[in-house]
């Protein structure tokens, strides 16, 4: 069987394991993975560094300012472990972009039209030789319309909001409550479904994946599957 080479969008609900699901994809098939919540994550750091977030509210010509002089540099660099970092203009930014504090206002950042069309653009030259399992909330819908595999992830939010409470103890955040993190599914859910400018909705030719009660192997294969099933020729 040959496989041609396509373009796969993973978009859903926050917190549904897609930037796992589509890693593990994307090492299995010997493609390329952009997590693009990390840069709009990115963009919200440096918008709080820079105090352009005062109680909720952005200082949207100044960030937009900061966007057209090329102020704001996102990159992924890969680890020796096989990993991939995300890089804020040279610096490592990982741990911090995965903060509560950065959690809590990146989708009133994610929802500003201008950002979304500078991080659009960027993440369009990424995959534009195809190869790429890319996952967000507008891939599928805005990013690539044409992708020839499109997944929609979601869970209930209980099971969302306790595998990223898991996370953060993990990463030895020993503060944060569960009914925090339920909050916070909740709300960027909220804001990422009902703003403006390209709200996450399911594309018209996108499989639904509820991961609710399934396991990563049974996840994985179920993702391969439907790989083999679009890329053959
Ligand atoms: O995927 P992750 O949860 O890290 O994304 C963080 C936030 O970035 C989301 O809640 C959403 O507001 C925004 N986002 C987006 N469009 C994307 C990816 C992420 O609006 N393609």
């Amino acid at each position: 069987m040959t496989l041609k080479k396509i373009t796969i969008a993973i978009d859903g609900h926050s917190s549904t394991g897609k930037s796992t699901m589509a890693k593990t994809l994307a090492r299995r098939i010997g493609y390329a993975y952009v997590d693009t919540g990390a840069m709009y994550r990115a963009v919200t750091l440096f918008a709080l560094r820079n105090k352009l977030i005062r109680r909720g509210k952005v200082d949207e010509p100044a960030l937009k300012d900061h966007l057209k002089r090329g102020d704001i540099v996102i990159t992924f660099r890969p680890t020796k472990e096989g990993k991939s970092v995300t890089v804020l203009n040279g610096k490592n930014v990982e741990r911090y972009i995965r903060s509560m504090r950065v959690s809590n206002v990146v989708s009133i950042i994610a929802a500003i039209g201008f950002v979304r069309k500078a991080m659009v653009k960027q993440q369009q030259a990424m995959g534009k030789d195809k190869g790429l399992v890319m996952d967000g909330r507008d891939i599928g819908t805005v990013v690539f319309p044409d992708a020839e595999m499109k997944v929609f992830a979601t869970a209930s939010a209980e099971v969302r909001a306790q595998r990223r409470y898991d996370e953060l103890r993990a990463k030895g955040d020993t503060t944060t409550t569960f009914e925090e993190v339920l909050a916070n599914v909740t709300e960027r859910d909220r804001i990422d479904s009902t703003r403006k400018e390209s709200p996450l909705r399911q594309a018209d030719d996108a499989v639904v994946l509820d991961n609710s009660h399934m396991t990563l192997e049974e996840q994985d294969e179920w993702l391969y599957n439907l790989y083999l099933d679009r890329a053959k020729n």
